[in-house]
């Protein structure tokens, strides 16, 4: 039995005149994610894509997971393809749909029909298939309103599709549709929902990680790529840069206030941020910043780095809790490891009584002693570059 994948559009449909460059770039991620399980067509018609195999030994499990990745994809299903005639359609129905229907009371059946010219019309073809399962699973019945499992048959231009249910796509917008942005990466739970979050708003995604060896251990820096690998799932690759900060952090502790250290630190951090995006063709920053959450992220202290932001600072997680936030980091599989304790750059250094309503000029004065220009400049010219898929 020959079976495929059908994707159905997200949010994309919305789009008008734009939505063919949108669903473009949705099936050359969709591509992109596929190519390594084999040969297969991708086809469109109407807002379905249509994922067809061409090699018998390519892996429909790992493609269907895989597509549930996708950003983009609103809803998405496995299905059978017959021939479109009744007798076909009854007897590939009975075979394909015994796992899905074995293990439910209720189901009903719809047709879709958009082939106008097939002799039977929709209410008839769900009354002959639903006879038929009704005789080949004798534990099932009908019911319309409320049906453990809907079975849909599709009859089209050239084919028949059967298939038991959908699943829910990752929604969002298609990977890069949005542009790209560079997402500040540390090790903790935030920073990896804030990249996902993002990505699926439609961002290719470079991440930039500042270490400080040797007081931030290489497990750190390990644990950051696997974090990343997690979010590449769904994003696709990612560049990281890692960016010597030891210097900077020592620099920050001989020479300025201690009660500045962190706002200090997070000034230099998005200083050479932003350079780097820049140069990487990035239009945004993003951090994993949350209102509140820590002395860092005051209003205040907010205010003393987005002074220095030429480029906009996406903050996705600012007005989340962090029990939601959690909820996300488990769905997309980052939580166990972002709680393991390694030590984050910004831990290293942490004054005893942060302040949480510091004034620009204050920081100005406070980080005064440093070469800023010359402290960038040598932790740019030491990144080092890999990627992440
Ligand atoms: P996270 O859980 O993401 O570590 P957090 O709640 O621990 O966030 P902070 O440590 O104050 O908060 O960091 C706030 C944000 O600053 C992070 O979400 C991240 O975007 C950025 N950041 C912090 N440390 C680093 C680092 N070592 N490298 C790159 N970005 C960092
Ligand atoms: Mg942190």
């Amino acid at each position: 039995m020959k079976e495929i994948i059908l994707i159905k559009n997200g949010e994309l449909v919305l789009k008008g005149l734009n939505r063919r460059t949108f669903e473009d770039i949705m099936i050359k991620n969709i591509k992109r994610k596929l190519s390594s399980l084999g040969g297969f067509d991708i086809s469109r018609a109407q807002s379905t894509i249509v994922i067809t195999p061409k090699d018998s030994d390519f892996d429909m499990d790992e493609a269907t997971e895989r597509v549930g990745t996708v950003f983009g994809i609103s809803a998405y299903s496995r299905a059978a393809v017959c021939e479109k005639d009744m007798e076909s359609i009854k007897e590939v129905a009975r075979e394909y749909l015994a796992d899905a229907l074995n293990g439910v009371s209720t189901f009903k059946v719809e047709a879709k029909r958009s082939d106008k010219k097939f002799p039977l019309k929709s209410p008839e073809i769900c009354m002959e298939i639903g006879g038929v399962l009704l005789e080949a699973f004798p534990h099932l019945s009908v019911d319309v309103h409320n049906p453990q499992q809907i079975v849909t048959v599709e009859i089209r231009d050239r084919d028949a599709y059967i298939r038991a249910g959908q699943l829910r796509g990752a929604g969002g917008m298609p990977v890069s549709s949005a542009g790209r942005a560079a997402i500040m990466i540390s090790g903790g739970i935030d920073s990896p929902v804030a990249a996902y979050l993002m990505a699926r708003r439609g961002l290719e995604l470079n991440a930039i990680h500042f270490a400080s060896p040797p007081y931030t251990s290489p497990r750190a820096e390990l644990k950051v790529r696997q974090l990343l690998e997690k979010v590449a799932r769904y994003s696709g690759t990612i560049r990281l840069g890692i960016v010597p900060f030891t210097e900077i952090q020592e620099e920050i502790a001989k020479n300025c206030p201690e009660e500045y250290f962190t706002l200090i630190m997070r000034r230099m951090m998005l200083r050479i941020a932003q350079r780097l995006a820049k140069e990487r063709g990035c239009g945004a920053l993003i951090t994993g910043e949350s209102l509140g959450q820590v002395a860092s992220q005051t209003l205040p202290a907010l205010a003393v780095t987005d002074t220095l932001a030429e480029m906009p600072v996406l903050r996705p997680l600012i007005g989340m809790d962090k029990e939601d936030i959690i909820a996300v980091s488990r769905k997309i599989d980052t939580f166990e490891i972002s709680i393991q304790p390694y030590e984050d750059c910004c831990t290293v250094f942490t004054p005893k009584h942060p302040r949480t309503r510091p004034t620009i000029e204050q920081c100005e004065k406070a980080e005064g002693p440093l070469d800023i220009e010359a402290l960038i400049e040598r932790a740019v010219a030491a990144t080092e570059y890999s990627y992440i898929d």
